[in-house]
């Protein structure tokens, strides 16, 4: 069903989709993990930090930390300093303590599968549930992260700030089973082309279906 916003018709949001599927045929986070409650963590830790420095803090952190109890008994000072480089350590630090407490309490120390379930754990918001839904349990789901937000806005899928709507009028755009190629696809593509300051539109393979007044004219001949 078409978005009242969306500025594309059904053929050019088909093409968005196909194109992120040809280019990132894999398109997975590349945040570092081996199990749900590491991306939950590598994924709290990401907020307002890059991808590269989560991943190089996670690589002692889950050397140190092996199981959700040992999270949920951690000395919360000794925690802030393992991951201060992040950035807003010890709210990082509350909430995957918190988290790892409620999981064990509530969830049987499982992290849960469904949105309903994972945004009841502290400092989890959609976006942080449905990265872990994605990329842990390939349960079909839309994270807006920054480039999200850009992009659908950009191409005229959306014409929204709020994340949340934007997660909604996504996911009404696109069918199920294209959520997480969309999803993952859309933040590779805003790292490498549609970036957010100098975006690549001669590089661009959506070029013709995106609806930005804004997009740069390309070359002649192309
Ligand atoms: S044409 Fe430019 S602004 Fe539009 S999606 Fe492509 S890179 Fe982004």
């Amino acid at each position: 069903m078409k978005s009242n916003t969306c500025k594309l018709n059904t053929d050019e949001i088909n093409a968005v989709a196909a194109y992120l599927q040809d280019r990132y045929p894999q398109a997975k986070t590349e945040l570092q993990f081996g199990n749900p409650f590491e991306l939950l963590t590598s994924t709290i830790l990401s907020a307002q930090c890059t991808d590269k420095r989560v991943n190089i803090v996670v690589k002692t952190l889950f050397q140190r930390y092996r199981t959700v109890q040992d999270y949920a008994s951690a000395d919360p000072e000794v925690f802030e300093e393992e991951i201060k480089s992040t950035g807003f350590y010890k709210n990082k630090t509350k909430m995957i303590i918190g988290a790892a407490q409620s999981i064990l309490k509530d969830f049987n120390g499982q992290v849960p599968t469904t949105m309903e379930q994972l945004v009841t754990l502290p400092g989890v918001g959609r976006k942080t549930a449905s990265c872990v839904l994605a990329a842990a349990f390939d349960v079909p789901a839309i994270a807006v992260d920054t480039h999200v937000l850009r992009i659908s806005n950009r191409l005229g899928l959306v014409s929204l700030k709020d994340p949340e709507k934007i997660e909604f009028a996504l996911c009404a755009l696109f069918d199920k089973d294209k959520w997480i190629a969309v999803s993952f696809g859309l933040v590779l593509f805003g790292r490498e082309i549609c970036q957010a300051k100098k975006p690549l539109c001669d590089k661009c393979g959506i070029y013709d279906v995106c609806k930005w007044p804004e997009k740069k004219p390309l070359p002649p001949g192309r």
